[in-house]
Order: structure tokens, then C-alpha cells, then sequence
């Protein structure tokens, strides 16, 4: 039998981490045969809450799931993580200017950051969730600096599905006829969602839509706004789709893209595509074997250039903001 490997999930007893712990303790996260110890991080508010969910993890008796802890100490609840799942964090409220969203977030993620480098085993997989989802990766994987920084990783998965969504029901093609999508930049209104390179049952997707105004004035703002319109339609902001991508994130990281597609993942640039060395932005990437590469290569058109610029461009003034408050 195989070790059970250990999962930490923060803000553990928040909508996400509601929707999200289930799925795990059911082998969603790893696979059918991998069996997970969970543990649970979350504010002293947060504790009580945790301990009712993890009372609801029990009762489902799941065969993978060995034991759950529950803590508000980081650096117990780090220990010997090798997947964290970090989706707590300090939403924006009315009036909250950037500078204080980034220091509030800045005292989550760095304090977690250093947990995570004096605790967590070292094969350690980080996928930050929690908004400003790119810009805290960055500061808790400057507070890391014995871990690999590519082990440090923001979610741009959810993103990555919606935009298969869209263009799979503006096509009428199946989501699972739809590959090569990619997100670039940032994990906000900015992002850009690119059907240039995608393929809709094999042909290409920008040709088979031929529709620039479909594409700049429909399917973009709808796949960047698409978390205002749950919001106004719900009454409360998205966490089952929320937590699927943190689980296909991992899912796929951990056992590989299929052959001739590619996904989409918030990673620290090495500089490809013009996006400056460190900051934490969306590729296109293949995984295999528990490791990730950009794809290379790419033709990048007038079109997609300067909607990649804007979006690194707002990446670029996070992380000098960030560098200001000196939590990187
Ligand atoms: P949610 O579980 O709904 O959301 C958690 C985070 O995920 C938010 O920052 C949210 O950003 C972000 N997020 C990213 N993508 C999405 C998406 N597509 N849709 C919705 N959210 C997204 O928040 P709750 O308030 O229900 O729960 C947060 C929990 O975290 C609380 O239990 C709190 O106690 C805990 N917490 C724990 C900390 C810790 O462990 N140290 C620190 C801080 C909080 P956005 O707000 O922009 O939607």
C-alpha cells in the first residue's frame, strides 16, 4: 500500500475549502489509489467551523482518508505537507485601497511562506488560490528560499475552464473536443484567455469562430467577468467551480497533460514570451512526471501581444508594490 501523502488546505473552513476537502478525501485530488492525511489550517474564528467539517469528513468514512488535523498554527500545519492547497485569504471590502489589499494578504502569505520552508517535506506543490492569487504566490515564495520557486504556483485553472466553456457552447463542440486554450498573465479582470493556438475536434479555434468582434467583445470580458456574474446570480461568490480547478490544478501537475493539449498555470516566468524573469503569470504548460514546462514556440500575434503586455503589465506593478511594502 502507499504512503499516504499529506495535503494542508488553508482557510479550510471557507466556501472553497467547503467544496474543496471532499473531493480530496475521495481521491479526486490525487488519484483513486493515493491515500491523504489532511490538514486543516484556518484563523482562530476559523477553528470551530473546521472541526464541524472535519466532523462531516469522518461521516463519509472514505477509504483513502487516513487522519485530519486541525490547527491555526502554520508551521503545524505545513509539516510535511507535500501538496498545499492555500486558499485563505483577506478579500478587498469597500474603499480598500490595493496597497492595503497587498499588505493584509502580505501578512498571510509570508508568514506562510516561512512556514512552508521550515516544515513542508521537500517534493512540496503550493497552488495559492486565494486573491490576489498571483501576487501572493510571489510573497510566500519570496519568504521560501529553500524550496524551488517553481514549486510555487497560482490558479488559473478555473479561468482555463470557463474560456473551454465558452468556446466549446459557441462552437457546439464538446468541452472535451477543445485543447490547447491558454490563460496568460494575471488571475484577474486582465487575464487573457487565447483561442489562437486552441483546437476545436482539430481545427483551429480562432479560425473556425473567425469573429474578432465575437472574440474581443464577448468571449474575453465574459470569461475575465464571469466571477461578478455567479456573484449577482448566486448571491455568493463561486467555490464549486472554484475548488474543481484547484483540483484539476494539482491533478494535472502531479499525473501529467494528455498528449497534444496543454493547460494553463500562474508559474514564476523564466523570461519566455516576454514576461520578466520572477513575477508569477499564466503559460501555456505541458506536466509530466510531477514537474511542468512552458510551451515554447508559439506565434504571438498583434492581437494577443498587447493584451498579454496589459495584463503582465498590472503583474509587474503588483510586484513592485509588494517589493515597496517589503514583503518580498
Ligand atoms: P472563499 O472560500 O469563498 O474564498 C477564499 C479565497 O479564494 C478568496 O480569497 C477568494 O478571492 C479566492 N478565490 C479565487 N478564485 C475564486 C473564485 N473563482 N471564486 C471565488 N473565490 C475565489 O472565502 P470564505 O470567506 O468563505 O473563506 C475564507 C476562509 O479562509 C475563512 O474560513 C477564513 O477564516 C479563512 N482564512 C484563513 C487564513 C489562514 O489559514 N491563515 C487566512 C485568512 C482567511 P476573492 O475574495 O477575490 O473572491
Amino acid at each position: 500500500t502507499r504512503t499516504p501523502v499529506n495535503v494542508t488546505v488553508t482557510g479550510a473552513a471557507g466556501q472553497i475549502g467547503y467544496a474543496l476537502l471532499f473531493r480530496i478525501a475521495s481521491g479526486h485530488l490525487l488519484g483513486p489509489d493515493v491515500p491523504v492525511n489532511l490538514r486543516l489550517l484556518e484563523i482562530p474564528q476559523g477553528l470551530k467551523a473546521a472541526e464541524g467539517t472535519a466532523m462531516e469528513l469522518d461521516d463519509c468514512a472514505f477509504p483513502l482518508l487516513r487522519n485530519i488535523e486541525i490547527t491555526d498554527d502554520a508551521n503545524v500545519g505545513f509539516a510535511g505537507a507535500n501538496v498545499a492547497l492555500l486558499v485563505g485569504a483577506r478579500p478587498r471590502t469597500k474603499g480598500m485601497e490595493r496597497g492595503d489589499l497587498l499588505s493584509a494578504n502580505g501578512g498571510i502569505f509570508k508568514p506562510q511562506g516561512k512556514a512552508i520552508n521550515d516544515n513542508a517535506a521537500d517534493d512540496i506543490k503550493v497552488l495559492v488560490v486565494g486573491n490576489p492569487a498571483n501576487t501572493n504566490a510571489l510573497i510566500a515564495q519570496a519568504a521560501a528560499p529553500d524550496v524551488p520557486a517553481e514549486r510555487f504556483t497560482a490558479m488559473t485553472r478555473l479561468d482555463h475552464n470557463r474560456a473551454i466553456s465558452q468556446l466549446a457552447a459557441k462552437t457546439g463542440a464538446a468541452v472535451s473536443d477543445i485543447k490547447k486554450l491558454t490563460i496568460w498573465g494575471n488571475h484577474s479582470a486582465t487575464q487573457y484567455p487565447d483561442i489562437f493556438h486552441a483546437e476545436v475536434a482539430g481545427k483551429n479555434a480562432a479560425e473556425l469562430v473567425n469573429d474578432e468582434a465575437w472574440l474581443a467583445d464577448t468571449f474575453i470580458p465574459t470569461v475575465a467577468k464571469r466571477g461578478a456574474a455567479i456573484i449577482e446570480a448566486r448571491g455568493a461568490s463561486s467555490a464549486a467551480s472554484a475548488a474543481n480547478a484547484a483540483i484539476d490544478h494539482i491533478h494535472t501537475w502531479v499525473n501529467g497533460t494528455a498528449a497534444g493539449d496543454w493547460t494553463s498555470m500562474g508559474i514564476p516566468s523564466d523570461g519566455s514570451y516576454g514576461v520578466p524573469e520572477g513575477i508569477i503569470s499564466s503559460f501555456p504548460v505541458t506536466t509530466k512526471d510531477g514537474k511542468y514546462e512552458i510551451v515554447q514556440g508559439l506565434d504571438i500575434n498583434e492581437f494577443s501581444r498587447t493584451r498579454i503586455d496589459a495584463s503582465v503589465q498590472e503583474l509587474i506593478e503588483e510586484r513592485d508594490a509588494v517589493r515597496e511594502l517589503g514583503l518580498i
